[in-house]
């Protein structure tokens, strides 16, 4: 009885923000957490700059539906889904997903939702719950589930301190020194094998 719960962005799929504004040009929506870190006043400023460009949801849409996921990572995926349950937890919203989602054969994915008014803008943004990831994996551990997770970044550490098992894949520098108690990956194989090796363990320790 074991899930796996994976970050979406920068672990599967490119950081859908960055690539938006290398494909629109617009710099301004190179803005993340790391340089602006309340979620609210960045989702606001990021909303903005939407409407001050005039793009709607379907010309986002437009461009996601242009990216791909990293490379491998539906192999990765696939190879994972064979044998474990596999839950996506992001931060991203199921509107901008979509695309991304198709092309790594829909996995379950939890993450927020947009609101889109009658003229097609996003007019709003709702989180499902805040910390909603760290929530997930204590709710899939009340079910009796082991649970394993591995994400890329700070939004991801509620959600590896609560699994059984956490790790981090290619994290950005800085965050390594402040989490040493999560093991750090480079690449999906060596990632597969810290799962495989966690549960293993995992499982030897409930059996005995
Ligand atoms: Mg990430």
């Amino acid at each position: 009885m074991q899930v796996v719960c994976l970050d979406l962005e920068g672990v599967l799929i490119p950081e859908i923000w960055i690539a938006f504004a290398q494909r629109t040009g617009i710099q301004a929506f190179t803005r993340t957490t790391r340089d602006e870190p309340d979620y609210n006043v960045l989702m606001r400023y990021r909303l903005d700059l939407l409407r001050q460009h005039g793009l709607k949801l379907k010309d986002i849409q437009d461009v996601i539906a242009g990216m791909a996921p990293m490379e491998g990572a539906r192999d990765f995926l696939d190879d994972l889904r064979a044998r474990f349950q596999v839950i996506i937890l992001s931060d991203t919203f199921y509107e901008f997903a979509d695309p991304m989602m198709r092309q790594l054969g829909r996995p379950t994915l939890f993450c927020h939702r947009l609101e889109i008014d009658a003229e097609g803008y996003v007019g709003d943004y709702k989180l499902r719950q805040p910390d909603q990831k760290r929530h997930a994996v204590n709710a899939l551990k009340g079910l009796n589930f082991q649970v394993i997770a591995a994400g890329d970044s700070y939004n991801d550490t509620g959600m590896l301190q609560a699994a059984d098992a956490g790790f981090f894949i290619h994290p950005p520098p800085g965050i390594v020194a402040q989490f040493p108690q999560f093991p750090v990956n480079s690449s999906y194989a060596e990632l597969k094998a810290s799962i495989d090796g966690a549960a293993e363990r995992l499982r030897r320790d409930s059996a005995s």
